[in-house]
């Protein structure tokens, strides 16, 4: 069998319903954990009079990596029978909502946490509504805590039910619903007696069950242009490509100072140079004339340019304290661009618990709005729904990320040529 790609998780649900403790009881039973790891904490937990708890692994992991440690600075690695995974966030801090803004639309698959004797909180909701939001389109359910509830098959249907119809409500598929104990082990990795009216996967297997995500290859391409390096006498362009691919001799149109030029060169970090490059991979580029590419700047293909535009309706999360009004202005950043924006219009804001629609004149904390943003200089941008990867963004103020954002509409200026 060849290399299965590596998925990416991102795990959510309301705080204290069992986050961490699950990915202490994943990583330790499929044997992800450096040896001695768990008995190092039993015995520090055991030092200190407190009683073991799984999270504690994962904060332990945690230390290591803010001391720099480990290499790795966000990311928690482990691996099933059928492939390797990676969780890209570790929830419990107060930078979880911010990252799941800014970087839950490239997790493959996202695992929902709720506690079976809670049910579905509203911050449960919020988070499967943020999933939806960022185009998190495979999500299994996890009712954790069947311990406490004594296994019982009627109180995982009643959570199962009333789970199902909020997310039938947002338009997102629960692909599974898996009754688990993540304190004990049950139906983690190995499948419990204790539940043995279940016949479903157990968390493991619905991971396993996850289709790889489709390639992003095959979309119009996009390269965001992160810095441009002059070794010599050559100017090197380098970005990652988001989509699509590129290959030498291909005519590029940068967006949105509207000029073209032809890839002379690709150089691939640690390769030889190369003749095409596709999504995910981060290159250098070449071209045959000296035009004025700089950081933000976004190539495509002549035939498939991003929307130019000077006013964008996005979908917006809102993390700040300080609430959003109209006319206080933002940085947008968007891939590797960043605009002044100002808001022009609060649309609508989103109610989580019934997902009604109401005019407001703030967006507060943890509200979801639809606002129109306007911005003096032209953006190069794309619609979530056409390109989610480059359809997608945050708001800072300052340096803090206030918000997170999908692009929904976009009025383009006229074609120049
Ligand atoms: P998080 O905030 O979602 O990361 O939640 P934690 O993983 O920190 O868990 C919160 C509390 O619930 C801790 O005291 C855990 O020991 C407890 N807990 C987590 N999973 C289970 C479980 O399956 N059964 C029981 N009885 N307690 C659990």
């Amino acid at each position: 069998a060849s290399m299965r790609r590596q998925a990416r998780i991102v795990i959510v649900g309301h705080v204290d319903h069992g986050k961490s403790t699950l990915i202490g009881r994943l990583l330790n039973d499929t044997q992800s954990l450096p040896d001695g790891k768990v008995e190092a904490v039993r015995e520090m937990s055991r030092r200190r009079g407190m009683p073991f708890e799984w999270s504690f692994v994962m904060d332990a992991l945690q230390a290591e990596r803010d001391q720099g440690i480990t290499i790795d600075t966000t990311q928690i690695h482990f691996r099933t029978k059928q492939r390797p995974y990676v969780i890209i966030d570790a929830p419990g801090h107060t930078e979880f909502l911010k990252n799941m803004v800014t970087g839950a639309s490239s997790a493959d698959a996202a695992l929902l946490v709720i506690d079976a004797g809670e049910g579905a909180l509203e911050q449960s909701r919020r988070h499967a509504y943020l999933l939806h939001l960022l185009g998190v389109k495979q999500v299994a359910v996890i009712v954790n805590k069947m311990d406490m509830v004594e296994f019982s098959q009627d109180r995982f249907d009643d959570v199962s039910a009333e789970i199902r119809a909020y997310l039938n409500e947002i338009g997102v598929a629960p692909g599974v619903i898996v009754p688990i104990s993540a304190r004990h082990g049950d139906n983690v990795v190995t499948r419990s007696e204790n539940l043995p009216w279940f016949k479903g996967p157990t968390l493991v297997e619905a991971l396993d069950a996850f289709k790889p995500v489709a390639s992003e290859d095959e979309l119009p391409l996009r390269l965001p242009i992160q810095d441009v390096y002059k070794p010599d006498e050559r100017r090197i362009l380098a970005g990652r490509i988001e989509t699509g691919r590129l290959r030498v001799g291909d005519t590029l149109h940068f967006s949105p100072i509207n000029r073209t030029a032809k890839i002379v060169s690709i150089e691939a970090w640690n390769r030889e140079t190369a003749i095409t490059a596709t999504a995910g991979q981060s290159i250098g580029i070449t071209l045959d004339q000296r035009i004025f590419v700089e950081r933000g700047h976004v190539a495509s293909l002549v035939s498939q340019r991003p929307i130019e535009s000077h006013r964008l309706t996005v979908r917006l999360f809102w993390l700040a304290s300080n609430p959003l009004t109209a006319g206080k202005t933002y940085t947008l950043k968007l891939a590797t661009a960043e605009h002044r924006v100002s808001v022009e219009k609060i649309i609508e804001v989103l109610n989580i618990d019934d997902l009604t629609a109401g005019s407001a004149d703030k967006v507060s904390r943890n509200e979801i709005a639809d606002v129109v943003l306007h911005s003096r200089s032209l953006v190069a941008v794309d619609l979530a729904i056409d390109l989610p990867r480059t359809g997608r963004g945050v708001l800072l103020d300052g340096n803090d990320v206030v918000g997170g954002f999908v692009v929904t509409q976009a009025d383009a200026v006229d074609a120049r040529n």
